[in-house]
């Protein structure tokens, strides 16, 4: 089985990450994604909540898994029998630190490989911090990320959740 680990903190998911989920679903027989739980990041989203919207945003993708991890992140590829990790890049400032931590793994565990996806060109100036920022000023963010994530962060926002 060739499978592959997608990891990231997806606070939430946007269409960007999904692009990237539908195009390494092509790629390998499973792609396990990898919901960080202990980011040094403060999420808008708990990390159950990040979960189950993943799961109902890919459930039409048969071999998608969703899982939380803690720690590093070639541990958890490892606890998946995984051989690659997935890393979407959007433009040249993802680079610098995305070789560096990819360097980083390959010495922590010279079996796995990361693999980057270049974003597809629509999607390449989205990030989830900009999806926050635009929903906090009241702006339409339909454009940015599926109907239920924009529920969830309109009902994150206005208390609701
Ligand atoms: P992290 O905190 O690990 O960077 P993110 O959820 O911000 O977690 O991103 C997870 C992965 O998805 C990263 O490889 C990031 O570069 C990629 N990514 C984020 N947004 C996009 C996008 N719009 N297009 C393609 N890849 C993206």
């Amino acid at each position: 089985m060739h499978r592959a680990v997608y990891p990231g903190t997806f606070d939430p998911c946007t269409y960007g990450h999904l692009d990237i989920i539908e195009r390494a679903a092509k790629l390998f027989d499973e792609v396990v994604v990898g919901v960080l739980r202990n980011s040094a990041k403060t999420p808008l989203f708990s990390t159950e909540e990040r979960v189950n919207i993943l799961r109902k945003v890919t459930e039409g993708i048969p071999n998608i898994r969703v899982c939380s991890f803690d720690g590093l992140s070639v541990d958890f590829v490892q606890s998946c029998d995984a051989q690659v990790i997935i890393r979407g890049l959007r433009a040249i400032t993802d680079f610098e630190y995305e070789l560096q931590m990819a360097q980083t793994n390959r010495v922590m565990a010279p079996g796995i490989d990361t693999m980057f996806l270049t974003t597809s060109l629509q999607y390449a100036y989205l990030s989830s911090t900009t999806v926050k920022e635009v929903a906090s000023y009241g702006g339409d963010i339909s454009h940015f990320v599926p109907p239920l994530v924009a529920e969830n962060i309109m009902k994150k926002i206005s208390g609701a959740l």
